[in-house]
């Protein structure tokens, strides 16, 4: 099969979106905005209008849409052209706007901010994403273990 996804998992180091971003701006839409149903933001995906490989950009406001598993395989399989999906995109109520703004603007203070650690452009949009620690204790409250933690390379 071939991975009609693949402007989403194929292009990590090129990505400048953080997960979290993506996740608060899939919020903000909470619908596809081809078919217009809602879905929670687990399931909803993003689309970039222009792909990036073809120099589109991460911009959510102008190149990037939230879509369904289904409308996100019928914009890859070619069934909407790009300008009918911008036209999508310029339907957004004023509020959803905003909140992309501030989404928007997010990424802009972040990068301000860390302005003289490094000029390259890389490494400043790592993503975020929340695994849950694998090293964690399942419990807390098992005070038995900890005194012994010393000791797990004590012989
Ligand atoms: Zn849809
Ligand atoms: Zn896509």
């Amino acid at each position: 099969m071939f991975d009609i996804f693949g402007d989403e998992r194929g292009n990590k180091k090129k990505r400048t979106l953080t997960t979290a971003q993506l996740k608060d701006f899939k919020a903000a839409v909470g619908k596809c905005e081809i078919c217009g149903k809602k879905f929670s933001v687990s399931v909803l995906q993003h689309h970039h209008i222009v792909p990036k490989e073809k120099g589109g950009s991460d911009n959510l406001l102008t190149n990037v849409l939230v879509v369904c598993g289904t409308c996100h395989d019928m914009a890859h399989k070619g069934f909407y052209k790009q300008k009918e999906l911008r036209e999508k995109i310029k339907k957004r109520s004023k509020k959803v706007v905003e909140q992309i703004k501030a989404i928007e603007g997010r990424r802009r203070s972040l990068r301000k901010k860390k302005k003289g650690d490094s000029h390259t452009g890389f490494g400043l949009d790592v993503p975020s994403i929340d695994i849950p620690d694998p090293f964690a204790p399942p419990k807390k409250g098992r005070g038995k273990k900890k005194k012994r933690n010393d000791d797990w390379f004590g012989f």
